[in-house]
């Protein structure tokens, strides 16, 4: 089955068994924004504490906070997301897509490149081992009006972005006659600026409303309580602060589900160090995330690591862990060595001394950052994707199952009653009772025991149990593994002995080690 058809079934099996619903919709939904269900938000909060607890209870040196959506409007200006989260946007009227101006002046660049390599290529083809491209280059008429073409356009396109000069983009645009990709019409509307930031107003009044912004990224909470928790918690260097909650994107192209939102969760954490030392820190952390991610077991041969070569100017160094998506590796996590940037800006516009007193040196220093920055949403795709399956059985029928690591599966262990009398609901109830405080559990006791099971696959719980005449004398129950659909009789006293250490988060947390 090809891949883009995996993934359609990913997103309708998402809705059909209550893990991801599309916002809004009974109104038709709205643009990448989605709801949880009752099982997705088992996955979802599982996997946060995954990762909460790998964070704050496996190093004694990072903490963790919950800092408020709304900032102060001065924290967006001193991170640069006011000036340099934005893209200058295009719509084309007739195909009514929307594009960013730059990209597609930049594509017409291309397209001069293209033609003078195209005429280069040929050339050498024609002369062979004689061929001198330098002087090709120089004398051919052709590849000179091409790359005078480009080198014009390059230069009046750098002018106008340096200086954000939005009606020369769009006559940049007129004048090359670049049309829409899929309408073919230079219906072009005008230029407009287009920040990625969400903003609302703060205050009752028209007049007194200041504008705030909607977090675009968890990270700058973290860096003005910095000093807050740092002198609070007395922590030293190298210390983390790790923080989970909510962030806000206008994204533009958005697609590939729950990929790419416009309301969509972080889970962050900072790691102050000592500067000089936040390369080995980097390269300390890029191991210790990816260990993270292939405890789960989905196999070291999905993950890589995708190094930056075109770093921000900000930062030193920089990876992503990318994940084998059903539409290909894509990033999952990013690593940041983010220098000092944030904390002197926020110490620039602030005007208050963040630094740090190191005692062991006696020295004051602005600290370096280390950042792990990770979508709780496109985790959960990524988990979702390697745990969907279609199993062919021996008797010929198809099983879909969520083979999801047990420690995250939003049902633990389901109770069947085998039939809905003779005393049968009343004992799966009891069973219940005795192991709920342990884990989640889930009964059922609506239509065969096959369909039931079923049920099972499609949201990814491990175990169930049947509770059966035989029971009510001698207290053992089928207990069924969701994996192998193995059957085997055990005692009821011997279930949580048997389930609790499998399913426990302390378990996966262990293999970090
Ligand atoms: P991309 O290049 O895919 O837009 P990014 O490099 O802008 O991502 P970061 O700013 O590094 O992303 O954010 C860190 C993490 O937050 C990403 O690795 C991703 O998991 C998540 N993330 C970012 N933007 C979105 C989004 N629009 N929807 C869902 N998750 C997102």
């Amino acid at each position: 089955m090809a891949q883009e058809d995996v993934f359609k079934k990913i997103v309708s099996h998402c809705k059909e068994y209550g893990f991801v619903f599309p916002s809004s919709d009974i109104y038709d939904g709205l643009g990448a924004v989605y709801d949880y269900g009752q099982n997705g938000v088992e996955l979802k909060n599982n996997i946060k504490e995954y990762w909460w607890k790998s964070m704050v209870l496996l190093h004694e040196n990072i903490v963790g906070i919950d800092s408020a959506i709304f900032m102060h409007p001065t924290i967006w200006k001193a991170s640069g997301h006011v000036d340099a989260f934005n893209d200058p946007l295009i719509d084309n009227r007739d195909s009514k897509k929307r594009y960013r101006a730059d990209v597609l002046i930049e594509d017409q660049i291309a397209k001069y490149e293209e033609k003078i390599n195209k005429e280069v290529a040929k050339a050498a083809k024609k002369f062979g081992d004689s061929f001198d491209e330098a002087k090709f280059r120089e004398t051919n008429p052709r590849v000179i009006a091409n790359q005078q073409k480009r080198d014009a356009l390059h230069e009046r396109y750098a002018v106008a972005m340096n200086a954000m000069n939005l009606e020369e983009l769009k006559q940049i645009i007129i004048d090359e006659e670049i049309v829409c990709p899929i309408s073919g019409t230079k219906n072009w509307t005008d230029v407009r600026q287009f920040n990625l930031m969400f903003s609302t107003e703060m205050g009752s009044t028209a007049e007194s409303a200041s504008k705030i912004y909607l977090r675009p990224e968890t990270a700058q909470g973290i860096f003005v309580n910095y000093l807050n928790v740092q002198k609070t918690g007395r922590m030293k260097i190298p210390f983390g602060i790790a923080q989970i909650g909510k962030a806000f994107r206008n994204e533009i192209v958005a697609r590939q589900f729950i990929f790419r939102m416009r309301e969509f969760e972080q889970m962050e954490m900072q790691f102050f160090v000592k500067p000089g030392t936040e390369l080995d820190w980097f390269k300390n952390w890029k191991e210790t995330r990816m260990k993270w991610h292939q405890a789960l077991g989905f196999g070291a041969e999905n993950y890589r690591f995708h190094d930056h070569e075109k770093l921000a100017h900000y930062a030193n160094a920089a990876t992503d862990i990318e994940f084998h998506m059903p539409f290909g590796f894509k990033e999952v996590e990013g690593i940041h060595s983010r220098t000092n940037f944030d904390l002197s800006q926020h110490e620039k516009f602030s005007g208050r001394s963040i630094k740090y007193f190191d005692p062991q040196s006696n020295e004051s220093y602005t600290p370096y950052v280390i950042e792990t920055s990770i979508g709780v949403d496109r985790m959960f795709l990524s988990v979702m994707c390697h745990s969907f399956e279609e199993e062919k059985l021996e008797n010929g029928e198809t099983r879909t199952v969520l083979k999801l690591p047990a420690v995250l599966a939003p049902v633990k262990l389901a109770v069947m009653p085998l039939l809905k009398k003779d005393g049968l609901p009343e004992k799966a109830r009891e069973i219940i009772d005795g192991l709920k405080f342990h884990f989640n559990c889930q009964y059922d006791e609506k239509d065969s025991i096959g369909k039931r099971y079923r049920r099972q696959d499609a949201i990814g719980t491990p175990y169930c149990v049947t509770v059966d005449h035989d029971t009510l004398k001698d207290n053992t129950v089928t207990l069924r593994f969701r994996d192998t659909m193995k059957q085997e009789r055990v005692n009821i006293a011997d279930l949580n002995g048997i389930i609790e250490d499998k399913v426990s988060i302390a378990s996966l947390l262990k293999k970090l080690q």
